[in-house]
């Protein structure tokens, strides 16, 4: 199997040039491209619309990169939180939320992270490996067949932009009117702020929504919970926001996890504000989730919306994210890590 090439990662563009090298007609790869990503079908034995030499012969040369559906669970919110196996035994977590507007698929684009930020449980043991594009189409496909996808954000386990090319390939198959076709205005992306690949995708010409994981007002206390941003500072960080948002006149979301006593209070606010006060942006306060072995706790509601309410007085748009999927470990990388653990001490 190893020399043979999963074409459940591939595009149309892709497929078509594979297609045409093996003699076929270009169409062909549009209708394999199909099956795929809009039927979901993996076995070329029921692509029944080709003819059974071009079968043997997509056999010969191609795999289907599995994943597989592995447990469910249901939060009390309605939220629904999925376990899924990949080909090496790996196993990556999707969140389904659902809204008034539409249900959104949580996608993740690493087996763990490297990133270390410390409120976070995806990161805690290290990066495995990045995702493929057709391993994060596949979350998206198993999350529609259980609630139906208008939505997707890229904010699961890992770092987007540490695996930039697959991602890219992730959005435009997923958007492409021959698969599921989710619109690339209904798709953001979340970043830890890599500020040299936030230039390269602003130039991508895309339509998404930049969500940006702020979680402080300064470099010094940001440096304390995200060692990223050793590397990046804020400032770097908000100039390629300005070139992302005059590239594709797309409006940035800053979010910022709400942590009692760390980054909750009202200066905080107030320097938060004097940094995105010019900057058309939203702004998205996330009371943290409390995960294992850390001593951060979620800011008492009373902070949160004095902290909200100082953003707003000065006229910027800010939400406070309801939490989702509390009793199912919903944070980043929660049910992956606890599920891996429970499966160590059973065995
Ligand atoms: N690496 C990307 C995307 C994955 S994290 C990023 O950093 O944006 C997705 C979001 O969940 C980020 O904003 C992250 O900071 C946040 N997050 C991580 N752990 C959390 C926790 N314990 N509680 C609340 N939000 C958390």
């Amino acid at each position: 199997m190893s020399d043979k090439i999963d074409i459940c990662s591939l595009t149309v563009c892709e497929l078509e040039k594979f297609i045409c090298d093996m003699g076929e007609k270009k169409f062909r790869a549009r209708q394999i491209f199909e099956w795929i990503n809009k039927k979901n079908v993996r076995e070329f034995e029921n692509m029944t619309n080709l003819s059974l030499i071009l079968r043997q012969m997509l056999e010969k040369y191609f795999y289907f990169n599995r994943i597989d559906f592995l447990k469910r669970f249901e939060c009390d919110d309605s939220s629904i939180k999925f376990l899924s196996k990949l080909d090496d035994s790996n196993i990556i977590e999707s969140v389904i939320m659902k809204y008034s507007y539409g249900n959104t698929v949580c996608v993740s684009s690493q087996v763990g992270c490297k990133m270390k930020c410390k409120f976070c449980m995806s990161t805690f043991n290290g990066l495995v490996r990045n995702l493929n594009a057709g391993e994060m189409c596949w979350q998206v496909y198993l999350a529609n067949k259980i609630a139906p996808v208008s939505n997707i954000v890229i904010m699961g386990s890992g770092e987007p932009l540490d695996n930039y090319d697959n991602v890219i390939k992730f959005i435009k198959m997923i958007n492409s009117k021959d698969g599921i076709n989710i619109g690339q205005r209904h798709i953001t992306l979340s970043t830890c702020g890599i500020v040299d690949k936030i230039y390269e995708l602003a130039q991508e010409n895309l339509q998404i929504t930049l969500a940006i994981s702020l979680h402080a007002p300064n470099d010094f206390l940001r440096q304390k919970i995200m060692p990223v941003a050793n590397k990046y500072k804020i400032n770097d960080i908000i100039r390629a926001c300005e070139f992302y948002f005059e590239k594709t006149k797309r409006r940035i979301t800053f979010e910022y996890v709400l942590i009692d006593n760390v980054n909750d209070n009202q200066e905080g606010a107030y320097e938060l504000l004097r940094l995105l006060k010019n900057f058309p942006c939203h702004i998205n306060l996330i009371p943290i989730n409390e995960i294992e072995n850390a001593d951060f706790k979620p800011s008492p509601i009373s902070k949160q919306n004095k902290f909200m309410q100082i953003l707003t007085s000065c006229g910027k748009e800010v939400t406070i994210r309801r939490k989702l999927g509390k009793n199912i470990n919903a944070a980043c990388g929660q049910l992956r890590n606890s599920y891996i653990k429970k499966m160590g001490d059973s065995n």
